[in-house]
């Protein structure tokens, strides 16, 4: 399957002062499971609606290899129907007056597949969805997470190389959700297909994408793989969306600063020596933070500092570790019971290579 090229994609709504998806450029390679990832409104059913073609873009082109699908200034529109790729939306949409064999078997039909060909088909993927014993069952007649199923069914019984998803495992209780993620993973590599599938789950992204676009306020953010946006985001916005707890900011905006806030500030400097760039803050992901006894000399090459535990939360297996600097509170997490107590005085370090360092205007600098 070629390329699926986005080229300063905008949408805005009749009515809308503000653009839902604004300029927006993105790549999906052949073979990727892109993940659109961001909060509630930031635009990613918008952007996947587009790419099906129930959406007509404002501004921008969308092209699949040569083929151009839209472009509004060559007035290109292509229906969603001719463009070859299976949808499967939060509203699983099945046809209640048929069969769940049917309703697999429904694009088939579509495609004048011959009897025998779409009920082999039919039988292989509502096997592979473990739905098979409901074939002859209405969709009324199966829970939430059941439907769901035979949606991703339906669309796998045509094999289109590109699958857009739109939070499919919403309505999934925990267990069969993460069951379903495996599935969807296996499906991606044995069907080699391109995936696209939008979620606003940090978890879901992590686990599923061969690489992640996250999105606010209708604009890309940064796109990569989840190791490069988790251990590298560019902007304060992507470092704080991606980690739960979430990463602790120090930002540098006091004249007399407290003293955690002024080791924090000097370590930067020092950092980005050389740079044209002003530090604005610092983010430490929690499990970044080792905590030590207050004798401890520092590590010449890692930022310390003092603080005291207030409170050990455990989560099952790990820990998160509460200590408060100046009356600011950090959050460390470890998967090694803690020998510390509250009230303890701790040291708390950072190797320098664990520090994120952004600029004034929240983006990132230095390594
Ligand atoms: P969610 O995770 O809540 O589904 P999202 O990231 O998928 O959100 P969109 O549904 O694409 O976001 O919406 C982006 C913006 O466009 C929102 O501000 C939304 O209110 C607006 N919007 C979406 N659909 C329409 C519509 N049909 N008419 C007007 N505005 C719309």
């Amino acid at each position: 399957m070629p390329t699926i090229r986005l080229q300063g994609i905008s949408k805005r709504y009749p009515g809308s002062t503000a653009s839902a998806v604004d300029s927006l450029d993105l790549t999906v390679n052949d073979g990727d499971f892109m993940c659109m990832l961001g909060p509630s409104g930031c635009g990613k059913t918008t952007t996947l609606r587009m790419i099906a073609g129930l959406e007509q873009p404002t501004g921008g082109s969308i092209s699949v290899g040569d083929r151009v699908l839209d472009s509004v200034e060559q007035g290109v529109f292509v229906a969603p129907e001719r463009r070859e790729m299976g949808l499967v939306f939060q509203s699983y949409a099945l046809w209640p007056h048929m069969t769940i064999r049917q309703n697999t078997e429904y694009g088939l039909r579509l495609r004048k597949v011959g009897r025998a060909e779409r009920s082999s088909r039919a039988d292989e993927v509502m096997n592979v969805m473990g739905i098979g014993r409901f074939a002859d069952r209405y969709p009324s007649q199966l829970s939430g997470g059941q439907q769901q199923r035979v949606a991703l069914a339906r669309m796998l019984a045509v094999n289109p190389g590109v699958m857009l998803l739109d939070e499919p495992l919403s309505n999934l209780d925990s267990r069969l959700r993460l069951e379903m993620r495996t599935e969807l993973k296996r499906i991606h590599q044995d069907f080699r297909s391109t995936i696209v599938f939008v979620t606003h789950d940090q978890w879901e992204a992590m686990t599923l994408a061969t690489r992640i676009a996250v999105l606010a306020d209708g604009r890309l953010q940064q796109i990569g793989t989840p190791t490069d946006i988790y251990d590298r985001p560019r902007n304060r916005f992507v470092a704080g969306f991606l980690g739960n707890p979430p990463i602790n900011i120090i930002e540098f905006t006091d004249d007399e600063p407290a003293p955690h806030i002024a080791a924090a500030h000097r370590f930067a400097e020092t950092r980005l020596h050389g740079a044209t760039a002003v530090p604005g803050s610092i983010g430490i992901r929690p499990e970044s933070i080792r905590i030590e006894p207050p004798s401890q000399a520092p590590a010449p090459d890692a930022l310390t500092i003092d603080a005291s535990i207030f409170a050990i939360l455990p989560t099952g297996g790990s820990w998160t570790i509460e200590a408060v600097a100046d009356g600011r509170h950090l959050f460390a997490t470890t998967s090694v019971p803690p020998t510390c107590r509250p009230g303890d005085d701790v040291r708390l370090r950072v190797a320098a290579h664990e520090v994120h360092v952004f600029d004034t205007e929240g983006e990132r600098v230095g390594l």
